[in-house]
């Protein structure tokens, strides 16, 4: 039978929030453990400039601050491990993770900062050429490379489809932004940098009606102006989408409470789930704010509310 470790802290995912706590934990002496999951540093790997950090005046790039954050988690003790949390149990008094289906971790505080994952469209077409490699991608920033030179299509209004866009502009041709409204969701200064972007063509109206390919590899996308209804196709050798992101709850809902949309609800003010010694942090619970910066600062309130939690369990158990 395969051992039982058993940690006082276990802090699930790597981006800021995560990592944050198990600097928090560390410095504590909670000896969180903690393990990186599907996309070791999160999110911010495939970020590419990160301006709005504080204390970076010049900005760093999401997978250099990621290390460095890995790195000051590290120095305090923090045991970083690969690994992918699979299923958890938080009916009894210990709560149970397991990793990669086999290892088995009692935990006495588990901080979860498993993030959120990019959403797709959904089309049957757009899945195919994803599945594929042959075009689809939901990250500019670690795609966009392969699209030097060539014309592409994005969807997406948001701050994420027009941060895309501009990267993608500095690289590609023409990029072909797919609005659904007649109006931005992005804040105005990123609207302003995609309008101000000569090669980028902004369709408001527009949606996507079918990905084109020979098979392969994508050639282009049938879009739709739900407006007018009438429909063209556009030549593209790659479609991004950049529509939003699902939270990384999945393995939770049995055990935790979530808002219809996947997130697992926090008590307001607290990072504190509906079971306690069990703690949430960044975008896993957040789908206002979604920033590095607030996931750090969540992350930085679960170890604390971890370190207060672990405190007076101990002190109950002495009293008895
Ligand atoms: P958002 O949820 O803010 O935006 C999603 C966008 O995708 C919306 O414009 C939405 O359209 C559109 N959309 C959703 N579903 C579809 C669909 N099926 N077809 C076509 N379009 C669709 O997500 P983001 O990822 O852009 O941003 C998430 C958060 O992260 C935000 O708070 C944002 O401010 C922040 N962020 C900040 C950045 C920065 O400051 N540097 C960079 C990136 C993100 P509609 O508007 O019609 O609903």
């Amino acid at each position: 039978m395969a051992s039982i470790e058993r940690v006082k802290c276990l802090i699930i995912g790597s981006g800021p929030a995560g990592y944050t706590a198990a600097i928090y934990a560390a410095r504590a002496n909670m000896f969180p453990v903690l393990y990186q999951g599907m996309q070791p540093g999160g999110q911010l790997t495939t970020t590419n400039d990160v301006e709005n950090f504080p204390g970076y005046p010049d900005g760093v790039t999401g997978p250099e601050m990621m290390i460095e954050l890995m790195d000051q988690a590290k120095r305090f003790g923090t045991d970083v491990r690969d690994g992918w949390v699979t299923k958890v149990d938080f009916t009894g008094p210990v709560h149970k993770a397991w990793v990669n289906e086999t290892t088995e971790i009692h935990a006495d505080t588990i901080v979860i900062s498993t993030g959120a994952t990019a959403k797709y469209l959904g089309l049957p077409s757009e899945q195919k050429y994803l599945e594929l490699g042959g075009g689809v991608s939901a990250c500019a920033v670690c795609d966009g490379f392969f699209y030097r030179g060539q014309e592409v299509v994005l969807v997406g209004a948001g701050d994420s489809a027009a941060e895309e866009a501009h990267y993608l502009s500095k690289l590609c041709k023409k990029v072909t932004m797919l609005v659904r409204r007649d109006e931005f969701r992005a804040s105005k200064i990123m609207q302003a940098r995609v309008k101000n972007t000569e090669n980028i063509e902004i369709l408001y109206n527009t949606e996507t009606e079918e990905v084109l390919g020979d098979g392969q590899v994508v050639t282009g996308v049938r879009v739709k102006n739900n407006q007018t209804g009438a429909s063209h196709d556009i030549v593209a050798t790659g479609f991004f989408v950049a529509i939003g992101h699902k939270p990384n709850t999945d393995i939770f809902k049995d055990f935790l409470n979530l808002d219809e949309t996947g997130y697992i609800i926090n008590e307001p003010g607290t990072s504190r789930t509906n079971v306690p010694g069990v703690f949430v942090s960044g975008d896993a619970a957040d789908h206002v704010y979604r920033q590095a910066v607030t996931a750090a600062g969540t992350g930085c309130m679960a170890a604390l509310d971890a370190e207060r939690y672990l405190a007076a369990v101990e002190s109950e158990t002495m009293a008895v």
